[in-house]
């Protein structure tokens, strides 16, 4: 296994487009690595970058201690899965797994024992006769992944490899992935546009926004430290709910002023504000959808405002209720217990924790 080093990285295609700026980061050896991004952000193209299917424009590549931007895709030691399988239609699923093992020259002895090994930890033995079209999506995805196993490369490289998959299977495969993982402690670079799958099989997360990067880290830092609203709404679902005021400095002390409420900043979050210097400035307040409390009984404070809302629409999901919300004259969501008693149509009041609050630069 090995590391992988991208040194400020740049992908510019002949029509203009910037696909991927300044890409700049170590992923180390046996890390999970999620890029996460919006359809079009630039994660299939540094996945091809890496993989060597597409050139650099500038930086540089590393994977181990080899400088690799100019060195071809097969010598590069990874293997690749793909959203749409790329499986041979004409090779049995043994024969398309054991693929790369013969090019190679490997013995055959040696690639039928790699072959069944892997076909035993992925639960496909009994399928390894038949060809890509008597299998179903899950299985194939399987295959390629036991593919890719086989050749024990130094880094597998996963380009959205269970967007075309329901919902029940890809939930299935998610596990299984990680679990691979685990066993194998290998480096695997994952690309997806699903922030459950980030948020859930990622040693870290790179968000990225219109290629450039928004912030690296693991899932709970990007989750519970967003560093701007892109991020913030991205990962998170129902998303994160806003609402704009400004920064008021009354001598010590600072507070999120809007239109209709006041809400105290907590001392640890000032220091950037004050950094940043602007008296006044325009300022988000973003507030998660369970950390919204709806129909509780308390005094405001300055640690606390309350906000009369309007209850819309309540969905049950089971295990819990999505309250969708008028306040302030825009829409909001809170995520409650599904035990709680709030109905459509009535009237609740909105408590926000300045505890609970993330605080965004209103430009970025
Ligand atoms: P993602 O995988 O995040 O959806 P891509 O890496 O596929 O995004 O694409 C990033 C950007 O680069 C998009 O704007 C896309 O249209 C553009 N792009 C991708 N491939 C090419 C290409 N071969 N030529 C020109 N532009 C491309
Ligand atoms: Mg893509």
């Amino acid at each position: 296994m090995a590391h992988v080093q991208l040194k400020h990285v740049y992908k510019r295609f002949a029509n203009g487009v910037v696909a991927v700026q300044d890409f700049d980061l170590q992923i180390e050896d046996g890390e999970f690595l999620v890029l996460v991004g919006p359809s079009g952000c630039g994660k299939t193209t540094t996945l091809r970058m890496i993989a060597g299917l597409a050139s650099i424009s500038e930086g540089e590549l590393w994977i181990g201690d080899r400088l690799v931007n100019d060195v071809h895709p097969k010598d590069r030691d990874i293997a690749m899965v793909f959203q749409n399988y790329g499986l041979y239609p004409h090779l049995t699923a043994y024969d398309n797994m054991a693929f790369g093992l013969k090019l190679r020259k490997t013995p055959k002895a040696v690639i039928e024992e790699k072959v069944r090994e892997a076909a035993q930890v992925l639960n496909i033995e009994h399928l390894l006769a038949r060809k890509p079209k008597a299998l179903s999506g899950g299985q194939r995805q399987r295959v390629a992944l036991g593919r890719a196993i086989v050749r024990e490369p130094q880094v597998f490289l996963m380009d959205e490899p269970l967007s075309n998959l329901d919902a029940l299977l890809r939930a299935q495969l998610r596990t299984e992935i990680a679990k691979l993982h685990q066993r194998m402690q290998a480096t695997v670079i994952y690309v997806t546009h699903d922030q459950t799958e980030a948020m859930t099989m990622g040693t870290r997360i790179v968000v990225m926004k219109e290629g450039v990067v928004q912030q690296v880290g693991t899932p709970q830092d990007v989750y519970n430290r967003p560093q701007n609203m892109f991020v913030a709404s991205f990962i998170g679902a129902p998303a994160m709910n806003f609402l704009s005021g400004r920064l008021q400095v009354a001598g010590d002390e600072m507070f999120f002023q809007s239109a209709s409420f006041q809400i105290a900043i907590p001392v640890q979050r000032q220091t950037r504000l004050r950094e940043a210097g602007a008296l006044n400035m325009p300022l988000i307040l973003g507030i998660r959808p369970e950390d919204l409390i709806a129909d509780q009984d308390i005094r405001e404070t300055t640690d606390r405002a309350l906000l009369p809302a309007a209850v819309e629409r309540v969905e049950l999901l089971g295990a819990e209720k999505h309250v969708h919300l008028r306040a302030l004259g825009q829409s909001m969501i809170a995520r409650v217990p599904a035990r709680s008693e709030i109905e459509a149509n009535s009237s609740v009041t909105l408590t926000l924790l300045n505890d609970r609050i993330h605080l965004f630069d209103a430009l970025t």
